[in-house]
């Protein structure tokens, strides 16, 4: 029994093969969160910082790196042909343009592969392989798509009145005056007209981006409407609550025919709720291995109580998709597999460093208000205030004799600063003002103000390089680092 040099060889390859395949792991991220919160921005940095490795790189938080066990990473075709594409191209290119933009954001589904390379230093890997696979998925998705969970667990009759509640209390029911008077002529038991409905859906549908982009609103149901993807125009999404549906007969109700007024909406409603929230739950929900859920708490902070208390309530109807411990109602309905959940504080450089901490601790109680419905043994959480792509400078500066903190970066707007309108891309520096670290109350508001203002990227970003960030190896190493090991 002599094995030549040469065979040893190629037993030893074979066996690394073999080792390193059944080794090599995948992770699917997915990235959520309102729109706007900063899910492009974020998955751009994330996707920048791992393919310039190296180049660069701040990324001393994250131990594959810092212990110099990344090799590389790279773009490989994705996981779903059916899925769209996230353009990292388009998103870096608006980044790294002159004058620097912020990347057009995405509107539904998208996903994006990466293969990282790296060394195993404290597996049994070590012995048989200098280099190991990490495949990650990253999946970005709209976080209005989980305010619509909650849908499954109504009935028609049941949304319909919430909704009316919610249309006929401040600050909404100003907006939907008319269209509740509308859909208050509408006789339920006359047979449906497809056009008119669709004519009022669409009004339904102006009001909930009037509540989102005008009112910095988020509790916006179905979140599908303003966000519809692949399903625009689709009469699938032409439905809106009917206004008196607790005044109508029940018998009636109960009797009248998918071609009644009500009849049509109910249906309609009924298959939103299997076509289309089910259905996202089943065929991407369930497959996530880790979720990162992004907030921007600093604008509904501008915007005042209403829409804080609105992204208060949002994020307690966002948390019931994770809410899957023996107790909760959903766990019967899916048994998603997320061991590691990461809430971000996003655009922590709108303030001064040392507002970071308050950024977090107001974000953990807009999480953990709801944490005693919440089983988490299962699932490791954290926050961190995060900027995927940071667009100022923090420094200090002298006023009437004292050294207060503040920020530097590009004007994004014309906007109105201290009496002195600012114009696109002139360098302003502010001190924006204080992050709570409390949930505000009452009399929060009344001698609080804030002036988060919006900035335009940094110029001179080159695409080669790693995007300037704040905290993204912390969310790196959160993520991916023991997947690495
Ligand atoms: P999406 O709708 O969740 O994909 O949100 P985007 O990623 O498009 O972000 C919305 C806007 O927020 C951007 O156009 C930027 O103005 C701003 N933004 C996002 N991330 C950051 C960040 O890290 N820093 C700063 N200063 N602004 C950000």
């Amino acid at each position: 029994s002599t094995l030549s040099k040469r065979g040893l060889g190629k037993l030893k390859h074979k066996a690394n093969e073999l080792l390193s395949r059944t080794l090599d792991q995948q992770v699917t991220l997915a990235v959520t969160g309102l729109s706007r919160s900063g899910k492009t921005a974020f998955i751009t940095s994330l996707v920048n910082q791992l393919i310039n490795e190296g180049n660069g790189a701040k990324l001393s938080f994250f131990d594959p790196v810092h212990n110099g066990n990344f090799i590389a990473a790279k773009r490989v075709p994705q996981k779903h042909y059916h899925v769209p594409r996230f353009d990292y191209d388009a998103a870096i290119s608006a980044l790294t343009s002159d004058p620097a933009t912020w990347p057009e954001p995405t509107h539904g589904i998208s996903e994006l592969r990466l293969a990282i390379r790296y060394q195993p230093k404290n597996s049994i890997l070590k012995y048989a392989t200098d280099m190991a696979t990490l495949t990650l998925d990253i999946t970005d998705y709209p976080g209005e798509w989980l305010l619509d969970l909650p849908m499954l667990k109504q009935t028609y009759q049941e949304w319909s009145q919430q909704t009316h509640g919610l249309m006929t209390s401040k600050p909404r029911d100003e907006y939907s005056k008319s269209f509740l008077a509308k859909v208050a002529q509408l006789d339920p038991f006359a047979p449906a007209s497809e056009e008119l409905l669709a004519e009022l859906a669409q009004e339904y549908t102006a009001l909930l981006q009037t509540f989102r982009h005008e009112l910095g609103l988020s509790v916006i149901q179905p979140g599908r409407f303003i966000l519809p993807g692949d399903l625009a125009g689709a009469p699938i999404l032409e439905f809106f609550p009917f206004a008196n549906a607790d005044n109508i007969d029940a018998n009636a109700y109960q009797n009248a025919t998918d071609d009644s007024v009500i009849g049509m909406l109910r249906s309609r409603y009924s298959q939103y709720q299997e076509q289309v929230v089910r259905k996202f739950y089943r065929e991407h929900f369930l497959r996530f291995d880790r979720q990162i859920v992004l907030a921007d708490c600093l604008k509904p902070l501008n915007k005042g109580k209403a829409s804080f208390a609105d992204l208060e309530l949002a994020m307690s109807m966002i948390l019931e998709s994770y809410q899957y411990g023996k107790s909760g109602i959903f766990s019967r309905l899916f048994s998603p597999k997320i061991d590691k959940l990461l809430f971000g504080a996003t655009k922590a450089d709108h303030v001064t460093p040392e507002q970071h901490g308050a950024m977090v601790s107001l974000l953990n109680q807009l999480v953990h208000q709801n944490k005693n419905q919440l089983n988490y043994d299962a699932v490791a959480v954290k926050t961190l205030a995060i900027a995927a792509v940071k667009a100022t400078n923090s420094g200090v500066s002298k006023h009437q004799g004292n050294e207060v903190p503040v920020i530097q970066g590009r004007s994004l707007a014309q906007s109105e600063l201290s009496g002195t309108a600012s114009v696109f891309g002139e360098k302003i520096t502010v001190f924006p003002g204080a992050v709570p670290s409390e949930l505000p109350r009452d009399n929060y508001w009344q001698s609080n103000s804030f002036n988060f203002i919006e900035f335009a990227p940094l110029s001179g970003l080159n695409k080669h390089q790693c995007l300037p960030h704040v905290r993204m190896d912390q969310v790196l190493q959160f993520l991916l680092a023991d997947k690495m090991m």
